[in-house]
């Protein structure tokens, strides 16, 4: 790839799966055509409480729902939500699968379904690669930029929750004799 295509597209959307400026961007988003990651835009909406066990509670029954349903479809590598508040990546979810074949079965799937009363909508992401998309200020709780920062604040799952969910699906798996 050349530099002068490099600096026509969107560091951002790229990098991140999103952009501020969305589809009025001055560089490009050009979506791929396949990808083992799938971006569920704004799924994830947290309660109005200030509770932080009843925040803990609900988003974790909401991650193991979402991670479930999808390794359904196949080897889920990864799966990471967004809790900046900005319009284009509060609650955003992305579902990073082993095969790109399983990502695109998810997807057709998804894209017939409804979740909390709204109408699934799902698409492929460029990101691949969660360490240079991910704020790490964020994890250690000193980001500057806030709620509005443009990379992930990544929302995390009780550790125990994801052991359970990543064994399960070992599990599943080796039973299937995949
Ligand atoms: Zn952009
Ligand atoms: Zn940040």
């Amino acid at each position: 790839m050349s530099n002068y295509e490099d600096r026509d597209k969107c560091h951002f959307y790229y990098k991140i799966g999103a952009c501020r400026h969305g589809d009025r961007c001055s560089k490009k988003h050009i979506r791929p055509s396949i990808s083992p990651t799938l971006l569920v835009p704004n799924m994830y909406w947290k309660p109005s409480s200030d509770d932080s066990q009843t925040l803990q509670t609900d988003f974790d029954a909401f991650f193991e729902d979402v991670y479930m349903e999808a390794a359904r479809f196949g080897e889920l590598q990864a799966m990471v939500v967004c809790e900046n508040k900005n319009d284009h990546l509060n609650g955003n979810v992305y579902l990073k699968f082993a095969l790109p074949k399983d990502a695109q079965a998810a997807k057709d799937s998804f894209n017939t379904r409804w979740y909390n009363e709204r109408p699934l909508y799902c698409e492929y992401s460029h990101v691949t690669d969660f360490r240079e998309a991910v704020c790490r200020k964020h994890d250690m709780q000193s980001c500057e930029r806030g709620d509005e920062c443009n990379f992930m604040h990544v929302q995390r799952p009780s550790p125990r929750i994801l052991t359970d969910l990543e064994r399960a699906q070992w599990r599943e798996r080796s039973s299937k004799g995949k």
